[in-house]
């Protein structure tokens, strides 16, 4: 092939790629200019996930006739003019390619009249060419209108993730930008539903509470730095809201993070705000956050990434700090504020049910324990013994149908001898000694008992609430319309009441004495975590979860027979060494061992 410059329309296919990689990224370019131009109200349509059709109305400035053609060309930007002006930036947008790419791929329509013009101009283009050019009568402000987007290049299309997927990440971007613009009032619609709308009132409280549900923000506090978290930088001002460490999510994802009002992605500051939590929350464990970081504009660098997602600061300790002490000094004035429940957060009805975890995050009996002399467990080298295969003591041949009334026993029968720290059942069986973890096996036991009922299709013994609701983020929403089918097979019955509302008709029977919100938020966060290789059924993981939530917890004291009952329940379980989640529910001491210990063996 002869070497040839390429054709302008395919170099700004090609530069698309990078700008506008998904219909949700098409929307993020398409708000930043909304939000650029100055609007008061975005509106935001969403047709098949994007694909089919994005419109976004605002009620900014708008583009002067003259100049709604050039807006299209590549590197056409209002929002600098020399290399220098990056170092001062105050826009989201400043590459001028977003209009040029989204054009370049898709069909798309603008309506725009500038605030000084008295009509406005109407464009048509497809694939980056001109099709229809007219003045029209409008309102201040620009609609456009993006449909089928990817059509010419089908090799992309062909990569875009599901419908779904997209819908959620576009909610997600929405809801973002709407914390960080709390005086932009946004809508959100998809396929003619209103997912999303926040009330502009200028009140970060009002968004999150709109973006990420009542039940969350009630269990957030407000983060608000001091000059003297950055002795070295006393222009950085860090704002927003954290979650009480009894509110907390598996993964990084929740914390949602802006560098003047430009949502970024930064590991380190993740790092930092995670940092704040320590001691606070296990490890493995994130809080939910949303936190606006300010600094002078010639302190950061934006542009390092074409998505402008990332950013490089001057200072990045100096941030950092300031970011962890701000968050650090929000989570320990609340460890510190006693008698939390009626104190200072009555009066926004904190969800006393949530706190009572943190607020004596250990049980007597636990704290007791923590005071007990642990040397003995230091002393000696109890190693647990390897698992033994099931089969080892499993009787196998004994079939198993559905109706087997009584499951083969796959331990030894143990005798329970009693319970240490409220948390270990002792027990003696033929070979020695056994510590059993309470919570652990009683997981495990519920777990089979549950996926045994499912597997003979029996009806989960439900318990039917009185109307109570459950108000999600947009994005924790779709997920639970997602899985409504699965959730109801396993017991829990949701009925769509609002966009982002449920009822919450009935639960398993097992969670009787739980918090609903508190189990499905669970469960959310472990949909969200995605499968990780050689991960069961979403089934198996939304009733791992409501094992965990039913099942006693460590803590508890239990009588000699429920700790009986436990033992023999755990005695038929087809894998009794492990729970759900793949932990021991059990040390087994073998009498060998103890006499190797006590010097008893040769
Ligand atoms: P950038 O935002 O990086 O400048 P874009 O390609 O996104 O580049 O937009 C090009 C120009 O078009 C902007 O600089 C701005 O002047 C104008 N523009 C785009 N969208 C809007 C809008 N919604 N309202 C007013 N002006 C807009
Ligand atoms: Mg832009």
């Amino acid at each position: 092939m002869p070497i040839q410059i390429l054709p302008e329309l395919v170099v700004a296919q090609i530069a698309a790629g990078e700008v506008v990689e998904r219909p949700a990224s098409v929307v993020k370019e398409l708000m930043e200019n909304a939000l650029d131009a100055g609007a008061h109200h975005i509106r935001i349509e969403i047709l098949g996930g994007g694909r089919q059709r994005i419109r976004i109305s605002d009620d900014g400035i708008g583009i002067l006739p003259e100049e709604v053609e050039i807006a299209f060309q590549r590197h056409a930007t209002s929002k600098l003019t020399t290399a220098e002006d990056l170092s001062s930036i105050e826009t989201l947008g400043f590459r001028g390619e977003a209009l040029a790419s989204i054009a370049s791929v898709s069909q798309l329509t603008i309506i725009t009249r500038h605030a000084s013009s008295s009509s406005g101009i109407l464009m048509q283009l497809a694939g980056s060419e001109i099709v229809r050019h007219q003045s029209v009568g409008a309102p201040v402000g620009t609609v456009i209108t993006v449909e089928n987007l990817f059509y010419n290049t089908p090799a992309r299309l062909k990569f875009l993730k599901k419908e779904n997927t997209e819908k959620r990440q576009i909610a997600l971007y929405i809801t973002r930008y709407a914390m960080a613009y709390p005086h932009v009032h946004f809508t959100l619609e998809q396929d003619g539903r209103e997912v999303f709308r926040s009330s502009g009132s200028g009140q970060l409280a009002d968004v999150i509470v709109s973006a990420l549900g009542l039940d969350s923000f009630k269990n957030m506090v407000e983060i608000a730095s001091r000059d003297s978290d950055n002795p070295r930088h006393s222009e950085i001002t860090v704002t927003g809201y954290s979650s009480v460490p009894s509110l907390h999510r598996a993964d990084r994802n929740h914390i949602t993070l802006f560098v003047n009002g430009r949502w970024i992605q930064d590991t380190r500051l993740s790092y930092a705000i995670t940092q704040a939590y320590h001691t606070f929350l296990m490890t493995g464990r994130y809080p939910i956050a949303v936190v606006l970081v300010k600094v002078p504009p010639s302190d950061v660098d934006v542009n390092v990434h074409p998505t402008k997602a990332e950013v490089r600061f001057r200072d990045p300790e100096g941030i950092f700090s300031a970011v962890q002490r701000a968050v650090r000094r929000a989570v320990v004035d609340l460890a510190q504020t006693p008698a939390m429940r009626g104190g200072r957060f009555g009066g926004i009805g904190l969800n006393h049910d949530n706190l009572s975890g943190w607020e004596n995050t250990l049980s007597p009996s636990q704290q007791h324990q923590l005071n007990m002399n642990l040397d003995f467990y230091s002393a000696g080298n109890y190693t647990r013994t390897p698992l033994k295969p099931q089969s080892d003591i499993a009787s196998d041949t004994i079939p198993e149908g559905p109706e087997a009334p009584l499951k083969p026993r796959t331990l030894p029968i143990l005798r329970v001898i009693g319970q240490i720290g409220a948390t270990y059942i002792v027990a003696e069986g033929p070979s020695g000694l056994y510590l059993v973890d309470q919570h652990a096996a009683h997981e495990r036991i519920l777990y089979e008992q549950f996926m045994d009922e499912h597997a003979r299709h029996e009806q989960i013994a439900q318990l039917s609430l009185e109307a109570q609701t459950l108000t999600l983020p947009p994005s924790e929403a779709r997920l639970i319309e997602e899985n409504i089918e699965t959730l109801r097979e396993v017991g829990f019955e949701l009925e769509p009441f609002g966009p982002n509302t449920f009822i919450i008709r009935s639960v398993p029977a097992l969670l009787a004495d739980q918090s609903p919100t508190e189990v499905l938020g669970g469960i959310i966060a472990d949909l969200e975590a995605g499968t990780s290789p050689g991960q069961v059924s979403i089934e198996d993981k939304i009733v791992t979860r409501v094992c965990k939530h039913g099942a006693i917890k460590a803590g508890q004291i239990l009588s000699t027979d429920e700790m009986q009952s436990i033992i023999r329940q755990l005695e038929r379980c087809r894998s009794p060494h492990t729970c759900p989640h793949g932990r021991p529910t059990m040390l087994h001491m073998t009498s060998e061992q103890l006499a190797r210990e006590f010097g008893r063996l040769g």
